[in-house]
């Protein structure tokens, strides 16, 4: 007599496989991003001194040694303050373009790896592109990950939502998305008029309205999770980069949530 067939033991793909982000903190004073698929361990960016970072990825649930990687997106502070100190107290490898190593912001690294951007590269299983984007740095790039068929967008410090961009980050199942200001805010806040132009220019930062034009380009269905980042302290409230983007989602704001200066964001799976 046929039997039926025996019944998948594991229907759902085992968590150990799933890609998996968290943040040690996000904004103008340090920002770090943790992804992994569970075998490899990758920071993007360091902006927080070696303490401090050590003290944050304790938080996650990590030690700096467990680190294949410390990517670098740019050579401003609130990205690599802490990259050089953590890859020579660690051994940490480093990988980064010419652009941000000619910046001579890092000093001494042991362990370098060069990018190229819009080269795809890989850390064990985990598929990263690096993406040239719009910002003030000598060669600024953000990053998109790939692992057991799901994508994450890493995405911050971005002048205006280019095409080349939009493009690159079609598709993502989570993303991670500079939310940077509000212009009424930015217009009449502290800053001197020279940042506040450097801030609003295609070579600063996105704007809450900038943040939200771009994420209807970029395939709203498939997004599960969208983690708004970079919040400006001074320019900028939570309160109004979720009223900037809810009525995109239908009004339902489960799907955002939002990376904190101090206390980041805990581990979030893409399912
Ligand atoms: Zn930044
Ligand atoms: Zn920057």
């Amino acid at each position: 007599m046929p039997q039926p067939p025996a019944a998948d033991p594991s229907p759902v793909a085992p968590l150990s496989g799933r890609l998996r982000f968290a943040s040690l903190g996000s904004g103008s004073k340090g920002n770090a991003t943790l992804v992994s698929d569970g075998e490899a361990w990758v920071l993007v960016d360091c902006g927080f001194s070696l303490r401090d970072t050590e003290r944050r990825l304790a938080r996650l649930d990590i030690h700096p040694r467990q680190l294949d990687a410390v990517l670098v997106t740019h050579e401003h502070g609130d990205h690599l303050r802490g990259v050089g100190p953590l890859a020579r107290r660690h051994g940490v490898p480093v990988y980064l373009t010419p652009g941000v190593w000619l910046s001579g912001r890092l000093g001494e690294v042991p362990k370098l790896h060069w990018i190229t951007p819009q080269s795809r590269f890989t850390i064990k299983g985990l598929v990263i592109d690096p993406i040239t984007v719009p910002h003030d740095a000598r060669e600024p790039i953000q990053f998109r990950f790939e692992a057991a068929g799901r994508r994450l967008g890493v995405l911050t410090d971005l002048g205006y939502p280019s095409d080349h961009v939009a493009e690159a980050f079609y598709g993502c199942d989570a993303l991670i998305l500079e939310c940077n200001h509000d212009p009424h805010l930015l217009h009449t806040g502290p800053y001197p008029p020279i940042l506040k132009r450097r801030v609003a220019s295609k070579w600063g930062h996105l704007a809450n309205g900038q943040a939200a034009a771009l994420l209807t380009r970029l395939g709203l269905d498939r997004l599960q999770r969208i983690v708004c980042s970079h919040l400006s302290e001074h320019n900028n409230r939570p309160e109004l980069v979720l009223e900037t983007l809810t009525p995109l989602l239908d009004g339902d704001a489960s799907r955002l949530t939002i990376a904190a200066q101090d206390h980041g964001l805990q581990w979030q799976t893409i399912v």
